[in-house]
């Protein structure tokens, strides 16, 4: 049997015993089949069972619930989204895009609340998001940011600080300004994906686990199939895999799994804390193209996480990626280049997971009552909170309980297929070290020449 908790720090410390639940034991016919536990699964499982108590509702999870991102991420529970505030404006207009940034900012209050209906300790902390500026070229970054949210009537969430205004709440070499973000948390991932399961389950939804999902047919009944046998659903088959599921033929080139990974330091002393501060507890970021993510967990530890796996021909999805040592190690620096006053700190867990990047950059939510297949994906890495959204409108799709969420510009809507290969492996390893370059010479003050070229493709 896999050893589950050393998938990730939070599997191993969410307090759940990681027994998988019994398999599928054979065909079965239900109302709703949904394909992943993770959190997009569970969501949409939640609340279809919350509006419509008696429907028969199945979830197929290949591993154990929480096994891929929902498990394993930086525990950013954010309103922020893959796609940016003023990328939004100019693609959907001024008020689709409020309406987004709206949503999100309620889905980080709903994740709240339903921990606390649910009784689900996942350490969920409303802390707020600090963007910081390291160096003068990101400045400009942070005051468009701030821009773009002001357009849309939101500015009031958000504060332009200045270098000395972040030294009272963070110490980080190199710091000359920050966006302060407000309405955004903090939580334990696996904690919240292992509670969802129960909360689910004591509404009468079943879950099965160590049961691989092979393909799917679409029609009436719509159909998962696996090695066991059969699941037929009368009203939908949900897919949401995420990255995973660039692996069933049909839907290989749908998301590019891209592989994020995180390095963990043992708690810290009060001491270490008095040098660095950090009393809120902010989730914080720079502005950099590699990404930089870092939380500050509830027992006293830090979390860096940044990208910089290589991508690998053909989408794989390895274990080996998870501890790519190169990459840990660089993480290590950082950590000790961020916080000098850090050195000697032991790192306990590295692990890491691929995000699902649709080639647009826009999440999606979709469902066809003609074939009787929903989906949601795509989130790049910004799905704690998107999947609480699109699992509820994918809940109201399904019911056809629509409200104002199923209008917003994730819904009913596809991305463009990703490139074949070899065209997309040489395409993402371009990004990959242009991003690096990029960074690289914004610190030194000269860009490389494809700079612009490299932000545009980024930004499409
Ligand atoms: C390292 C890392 C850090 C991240 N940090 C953040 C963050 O701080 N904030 C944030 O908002 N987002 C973050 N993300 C992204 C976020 O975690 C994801 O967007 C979100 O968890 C996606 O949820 P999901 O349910 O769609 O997918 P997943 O959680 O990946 O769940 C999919 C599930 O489907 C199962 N599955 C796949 N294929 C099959 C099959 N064929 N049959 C049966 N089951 C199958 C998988 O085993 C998996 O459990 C991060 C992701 C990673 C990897």
């Amino acid at each position: 049997m896999p050893n589950y908790s050393q998938r990730s720090f939070w599997l191993e410390t969410c307090g759940d015993d990681l027994t998988p639940r019994p398999s599928l034991p054979h065909s079965l016919d239900v109302d709703v089949a949904i394909l992943g536990g993770g959190y997009t699964g569970l969501w949409t499982a939640y609340y279809l069972l919350e509006s419509n108590p008696d429907l028969k509702v199945a979830v197929l999870e290949k591993e154990i619930v929480g096994f891929g991102a929902s498990g394993r991420n930086g525990g950013w529970c954010s309103s922020k989204f893959p796609v940016s505030a003023s990328m939004l404006e100019h693609r959907y207009g001024l008020e689709k895009a409020r309406a987004l940034m709206v949503a999100m900012n309620g889905a980080v209050d709903e994740i709240a609340r339903v921990c606390e209906s649910e009784q689900i300790d996942a350490h969920f902390h409303k802390g707020g998001i600090l963007t910081l500026a390291r160096g003068e070229h990101h400045l400009p970054m942070l005051r468009s940011s701030f821009e773009a949210y002001s357009r849309l009537g939101l500015g009031q969430q958000y504060a332009l600080l200045s270098a000395e205004q972040v030294q009272d709440r963070i110490r980080v070499t190199h710091v000359r300004g920050a966006l302060f973000a407000a309405e955004n948390a903090s939580l334990h991932p696996a904690r919240l994906v292992r509670g969802l399961a129960r909360a689910i389950e004591k509404r009468g939804g079943v879950i099965y686990e160590k049961t691989g999902i092979t393909g799917f047919r679409p029609g009436s009944p719509a159909t998962l199939l696996s090695a066991a046998g059969e699941v037929r659903a009368s009203r939908a088959v949900v897919l949401a895999g995420e990255s995973y599921l660039t692996q069933l033929p049909q839907l290989h080139r749908v998301v590019l799994p891209i592989y994020s990974l995180i390095t963990l330091t043992e708690p810290l002393s009060e001491q270490q804390w008095d040098a660095i501060g950090w009393q809120h507890r902010e989730s914080v970021a720079s502005c950099n193209y590699t990404v930089d993510y870092l939380t500050r967990t509830a027992d006293g530890r830090i979390l860096f996480g940044s990208r910089g796996a290589p991508y690998r021909f053909g989408s794989l999805i390895s274990d080996d990626q998870e501890l790519h040592t190169p990459t840990h190690s660089h993480i290590e620096q950082l950590v000790l280049e961020w916080f000098p006053m850090l050195q000697g700190i032991r790192f306990t867990h590295h692990w890491g997971g691929s995000v699902g990047m649709p080639r647009d950059w826009m999440p999606m939510v979709a469902f066809d009552p003609r074939t009787r297949i929903a989906t949601a994906r795509g989130y790049t890495g910004q799905g704690v909170s998107t999947t609480n959204l699109t699992g509820k409108i994918l809940a109201e799709l399904i019911s056809g309980q629509r409200t104002h969420l199923s209008e917003l510009p994730i819904a009913e809507r596809s991305s463009p297929l990703w490139e074949i290969e070899p065209l997309r492996w040489l395409a993402v390893r371009y990004m990959q070290d242009a991003f690096r370059r990029i960074d690289e010479g914004g610190k030194k003050g000269k860009e490389p020449m494809d700079a612009a070229l490299a932000k545009y493709i980024g930004a499409h």
